[in-house]
């Protein structure tokens, strides 16, 4: 068995976080490679390297003298360099970062030093050999990460290794250019590098006990998911779930590799496991709640439109013509509505009715905003009868008026549409009846 850990910031923020890790590496012969984020915050107020590194960057693009914002970064690794008692020092390094600044070598290499100095840090501390991830991951000249050639590439060079620590976030052009994924991308490294080695396990670390059925802003302390499937996990990010980075997903789900999110504070803690398919029915009917506010509704009404051929295709048309995308069309005999992003639709409201009437020539518009869109998310609905009722049962005892209802095919999902006020207790009142009337 091999096993890629990916170890997030929180989880490396100071030298008593690394011996946590330490300490899990070393409990399992199995966890080769380790990709490491750059350290996160210490405490409540603290700054995360990264945004330290891009603050440091941005004074030394603007000519403005960057040696305390510099010598601040060189703290934050010296004080872990010092609790570890390693005989390490990173002072040649910094001096190269320094040059490379001064001589503006961009916010993308500037960022990407957070993972790479704290993969030396982890490398020593282990034992194990230190592979910079610009040699071994790739982006085309486009900017998009070229899978084929960093699986090749990567697949060679761990082939032989016996214990690796690869720096998350970051690859390169061909040229050696630096570039980041999007910010929290060390989790894209660690599948691409469990894909690459055919990995049994991804272990992704962090400082929670797996992903939670729902957000607990809004929940108070809510269960764990034991197991969940990429897909059901791809609905509920999609619907604001932030366990994971959302291209994380993709590099394993091809190879079939499961993922397993673990917490450093609490080893002992078996997670959450992420997988392609499983025979294990969820302990509850739904798996997880998920949902986001922020939408508008379109409602565009004409009638004998279910007659008129193409009047559908009119009507996205206009949106389409603008740049929006849309969310959900639910539509009944004579109306027909679209549900899109508030921010994105605000600017170009005018332009957007302006090309409905052009287009499809309906008899009146009207626009509801504030609008909040709640995924009930769970492959065990699909076999169980009455899950509609008791969401609907359950939401009209709070007192939450349903504006949308849209259930995918698949069964996997239902989307409710309330109003923004209403998101918080639908959304408890959706976790009460399936989770705590069950316990
Ligand atoms: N350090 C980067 C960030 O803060 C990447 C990561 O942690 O995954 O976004």
């Amino acid at each position: 068995m091999r096993k890629v850990v990916k170890f997030g910031g929180s989880s490396l923020a100071s030298a008593e976080q690394f011996i946590k890790v330490g300490n899990i590496i070393r409990a399992d012969r199995e966890r080769v490679f380790v990709v490491p984020s750059a350290p996160g915050k210490r405490f409540d107020g603290d700054t995360k390297v990264t945004d330290m590194l891009y603050a440091c960057y941005a004074l030394a693009e603007s000519g403005v003298d960057f040696g305390d914002e510099l010598n601040a970064i060189k703290e934050r690794y010296q004080e872990i360099i010092d609790g570890l008692h390693l005989e390490l020092t990173l002072d040649a390094e910094f001096e190269t970062i320094k040059r490379n600044f001064e001589e503006k070598a961009g916010k993308n290499y500037a960022a990407s030093r957070g993972e790479y100095l704290n993969g030396i840090i982890m490398a020593n501390y282990l034992g194990y050999e230190f592979i910079d991830a610009a040699e071994v991951i790739f982006f085309g000249e486009n900017g998009e990460f070229d899978a084929a050639l960093t699986d090749q590439v990567l697949s060679d060079r761990l082939a032989k290794c016996r214990g690796a620590v690869i720096p998350g976030f970051y690859g390169a052009y061909a040229d050696g250019r630096v570039k980041t994924f999007s910010r929290g991308g060390s989790d894209v490294t660690g599948s691409i590098v469990a894909k690459a080695v055919r990995a049994d396990v991804y272990e992704n670390w962090t400082d929670v006990s797996g992903v939670l059925i729902a957000d607990p802003r809004v929940v108070e302390n809510p269960e764990v998911i034991d197991t969940i499937t990429y897909r059901e996990l791809r609905e509920l990010s999609y619907m604001g779930f932030t366990v994971l980075h959302e291209d994380a997903i993709f590099p394993v789900r091809q190879r079939g590799i499961p993922i397993n999110i673990r917490n450093t504070n609490c080893p002992e803690d078996s997670g959450t496991w992420i997988v392609g398919s499983t025979c294990q029915k969820s302990k509850y009917i739904i798996t997880g709640i998920a949902g986001k506010k922020g939408f508008c509704a379109i409602n565009i009404e004409k009638d004998m439109m279910n007659a008129e051929i193409g009047f559908g295709r009119r009507v996205l048309q206009s949106f389409e013509e603008n740049g929006i995308s849309f969310e959900h069309v639910p539509s009944g005999i004579d109306t027909m509505t679209v549900f899109v992003h508030q921010d994105e639709f605000m600017h170009k409201e005018q332009k957007v009715v302006a090309g409905l009437h052009r287009l499809a020539s309906p008899d009146s518009i009207d626009i509801e905003s504030d609008l909040a869109l709640i995924a009930v998310v769970g492959r065990g609905m699909k076999s169980t009868r009455g899950t509609a009722a008791r969401i609907f049962a359950a939401l009209a005892h709070a007192n939450v008026n349903v504006k949308m209802i849209d259930q995918g095919s698949s069964e996997l999902n239902v989307i409710i549409g309330v109003r923004d006020e209403d998101f918080e207790t639908a959304i408890r009142a959706l976790y009460d009846i399936f989770v705590i009337a069950q316990l």
